[in-house]
């Protein structure tokens, strides 16, 4: 029997599931499905293949950690954010690439201010859900930021381009990267024994996540109590019209020989 969990936005019972990889996302990148034949879909997790019969498939939902009211209504404006955020990298690629930033007030026009304060929130909630799908600790900041216009947080963003997916017009992909967690002041994963020391000295500093999720060539990375790499593009949280990329490349130029 499923073990009763709790939304961890307001608390009350979660009865609803946010998709890992959104709804919208899929239908843009593969159609509405289903995914059959030449149209097949794969999702790669942990190393294994799965395949996804269409853009409601269960298994690309997170397990229910929300009420229908926060995933729905609630967050609605967060998520129109995202897609009408989305909408306009798929239609300005050029544009974005050869300037290298993001204009907020081209993408939402004279509503920025509130749009990508909103669109913020969007990936609040998507950190949020991954860290609830796997029983991690949920910092306290994100859930109390959500209804605000003005807020203090440790959590920053930044958008970067893998110039690796540039390079490929044949893979379409939407996905999350793995989530690093880190003890505070550490490089790497606690171990069982930093752990059990920490607790023992009473440390329960907050504690470090990094994540990123990808809409094709463009890569947003999540920095929770960690100072963003610099090369992964400039600091944002939802407090200016700009976003400047920065660059993702884990193939090298010797590969890419190869491949191309
Ligand atoms: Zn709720």
């Amino acid at each position: 029997m499923e073990s009763k969990t709790c939304c961890w936005i307001c608390n009350k019972i979660a009865d609803s599931a946010e998709h890992r990889i959104k709804k919208s996302d899929l239908v843009n990148l593969y159609g509405s499905g289903s995914y059959k034949g030449e149209n097949s879909v794969v999702l790669i997790r942990g190393g294994q293949e799965s395949k996804v019969q269409g853009p409601n498939s269960k298994i690309v939902k997170y397990k229910k950690n929300l009420c229908s009211k926060c995933n729905n209504e609630f967050s609605q404006p967060f998520d129109k954010s995202y897609e009408h955020f989305i909408t306009y990298i798929r239609q300005n690629k050029d544009l974005i690439l050869k300037r290298r930033f993001i204009d907020f007030q081209d993408v939402y026009d004279d509503e920025f201010e509130v749009s990508q304060r909103n669109l913020y929130k969007y990936f609040v909630k998507s950190l949020g859900c991954r860290l609830a799908n796997d029983g991690y600790p949920i910092p306290k900041d994100l859930p109390a930021l959500l209804p605000k216009k003005q807020f203090r947080t440790r959590l920053r963003i930044t958008f970067a381009v893998s110039e690796d997916l540039l390079l490929s017009t044949e893979i379409k992909t939407a996905g999350k990267g793995n989530l690093k967690t880190f003890a505070p002041g550490s490089e790497t994963r606690p171990t069982w024994l930093e752990k059990w020391q920490a607790k023992k000295q009473g440390r329960t500093g907050p504690l470090e996540y990094q994540w990123s999720e990808n809409f094709e060539w463009l890569y947003v990375w999540y920095w929770y109590n960690i100072i963003p790499h610099g090369n992964l593009g400039s600091t944002w949280i939802a407090d200016s019209r700009y976003v400047y990329l920065g660059s993702y490349e884990i193939v090298s130029d010797e590969e890419k020989q190869k491949i191309v």
